[in-house]
């Protein structure tokens, strides 16, 4: 695998010497690197935070900054929402599946909340204003929003809707405005910061628990440098969508993403030193996938069809499902059937018309479908439509009006086409307390880890914010619990 040709794991015994001590040591200065940093130094822990790059915020300072917060928190309340913390676990439980994970969802939901005061205490701003547009605010300082399809089919049945996306107040440079008051509030609590400064393995004692680790930093007499972690190491270090031979082993539909979300240094180093001290790593396939097609939101009353000419989804999912449903279960084939009314050009991608018909059956002709099939998906399409209706996929009633405008147009969905963006899911299982798991279900002693290094909340059907969210949720707990054992 691409990286360092060192072995990940190193044994205690051949440690000669430990060049520094500390009681925690955490390796990646993202969203979860800095909320494991905060708690540990709260906790009374001196702190060691390795960063490889030359400053901290890694992939979370270029993000977006929402983060998936609910069950009633002063920003949805103020916007006029209510939200409880069981609707949240519903919805989470329906949308973060397959098989989702009660274990780390519930005390998400449960201390949302006190997680919101949390952020809001760090210094992180939120303005109480609601973005009604298609889920992501990026020319708005709005703070609250719909980032995932809590209020779409099949979820509004499911759990009572609330936008649960919350945005630090800032027009651009959400996400790095998050970090800059993570950082500082790490670096105020008195954590010692190490840029530069790669950890290339773990050291492991010989009852198999984690006690320290190697780091290469070119300005150390050698190029490495040992530190000892009294108290646990933290793997922080983000996902493994610029890991080439990591995504074509797990995650091969990712490979055919046009756009990768992250930076060079998600690199999925920090899962491989977890599996090299007997680390299980879950869900490796899974990503978030997303399709960019909206704004325009009047595309959403479009069609989504499949290679043969029919519909799959709900338009007015968000944008991780549609890419998500399109990528896996049509594989990457599809395509969004417009007529001369509803056609605008999709603001953020450029998404190419590939056929255009005076008719239905031209235009299925000209995509080489099945005859007939298109036709009598707009037909029955129309039919409903006429009333308002959706009785397929329930689309929200004011995207729902008859496609009979000629002429008829099929933009290009297929995934080599199209601006589909991904990053990975998938990681090193953890438990509730942060702990990294072996195969068997047991903790590794002192390891401990968060963020897209582990498999989180959203083990798929991503919401957006769900990844700051449980990043800096179970970074918290893994800082605290680090320093707990030092
Ligand atoms: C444009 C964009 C928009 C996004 N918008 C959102 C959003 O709005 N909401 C949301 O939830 N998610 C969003 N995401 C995804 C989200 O930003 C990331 O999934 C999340 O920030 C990952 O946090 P992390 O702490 O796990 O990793 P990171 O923030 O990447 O931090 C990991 C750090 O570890 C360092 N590192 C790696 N390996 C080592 C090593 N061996 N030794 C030392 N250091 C190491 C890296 O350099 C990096 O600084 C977005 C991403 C992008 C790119």
């Amino acid at each position: 695998m691409q990286g360092t040709d060192q072995p990940l794991r190193r044994d205690e015994r051949d440690i000669s010497n430990w060049d520094a001590e500390c009681d925690v040591l955490i390796i990646g200065f993202g969203v979860a690197g800095a909320s494991a940093a905060i708690e540990a130094a709260a906790a009374g822990a001196r702190v060691v935070v390795v960063e490889r790059a030359g400053g901290p915020g890694g992939t979370s300072a270029l993000s977006g900054g929402l983060i998936y917060l609910g069950g009633g928190t002063p920003i949805q309340k103020a916007c006029g929402f209510e939200d409880t913390a069981e609707d949240m676990f519903k919805y989470m439980m329906a949308a973060c599946g397959p098989q989702p994970d009660a274990s780390l969802i519930e005390p998400y939901c449960n201390e949302s909340v006190e997680h919101f005061h949390w952020i809001a205490k760090q210094g992180v701003p939120f303005k109480p204003s609601f973005f009604e547009g298609a889920h992501e605010p990026f020319t708005t300082d709005d703070g609250l929003t719909y980032s995932g399809s809590e209020h779409v089919h099949p979820f509004n049945e499911i759990a009572q809707p609330a936008p649960r996306g919350h945005i630090p107040q800032q027009v651009s440079g959400k996400g790095g405005l998050l970090m800059k008051h993570l950082i500082e509030s790490a670096q105020s609590a008195g954590i010692e910061t190490r840029l530069n400064s790669r950890c290339d393995a773990l050291v492991v004692a010989s009852d198999d628990s984690v006690v320290g680790a190697v780091i290469s930093n070119p300005d150390a007499p050698g190029g490495s440098t040992t530190l000892r972690a009294r108290g646990g190491v933290v793997l922080a270090a983000g996902g493994f969508i610029f890991n080439r031979e990591m995504v074509h082993h797990y995650a091969p539909a990712l490979e055919r993403c046009k756009y990768k979300v992250g930076t060079e240094n998600d690199d999925g180093l920090g899962i491989r030193l977890g599996l090299a001290v007997g680390a299980e790593a879950i869900r490796m396939e899974t990503g978030d996938i997303s399709l960019v097609l909206f704004p325009p939101n009047k595309l959403r009353q479009g069609l989504f069809v499949n290679q043969f000419g029919q519909r799959y989804l709900n338009e007015d999912a968000y944008m991780g499902r549609c890419g998500e449903y399109t990528l896996y279960h049509q594989e990457g084939h599809a395509y969004l059937i417009v007529d001369d009314q509803i056609y605008e050009r999709p603001e953020m991608f450029p998404v190419e018309v590939v056929a255009v018909g005076e008719t239905v059956a031209e235009l299925e002709g000209e995509l080489g479908m099945p005859t007939g099939q298109l036709q009598q998906t707009l037909s029955y399409y129309n039919e409903h439509a006429a009333r308002g209706e959706d009785p397929l996929f329930r689309k929200g009633a004011h995207y729902v009006k008859p496609l009979d405008t000629p002429p008829f147009a099929a933009m290009d969905l297929r995934a080599e086409n199209t601006g589909y963006s991904a990053f990975t899911l998938g990681g090193l299982r953890i438990d509730a307390q942060a702990r990294v798991q072996t195969a068997s279900g047991e903790a590794i002693p002192g390891l401990f880890a968060a963020g897209r290094t582990t498999s989180g909340v959203p083990k798929q059907g991503y919401s957006s914010g769900m990844s700051i969210g449980d990043g800096s949720f179970f970074g918290r707990r893994a800082g605290r619990n680090a320093a707990a054992k030092s």
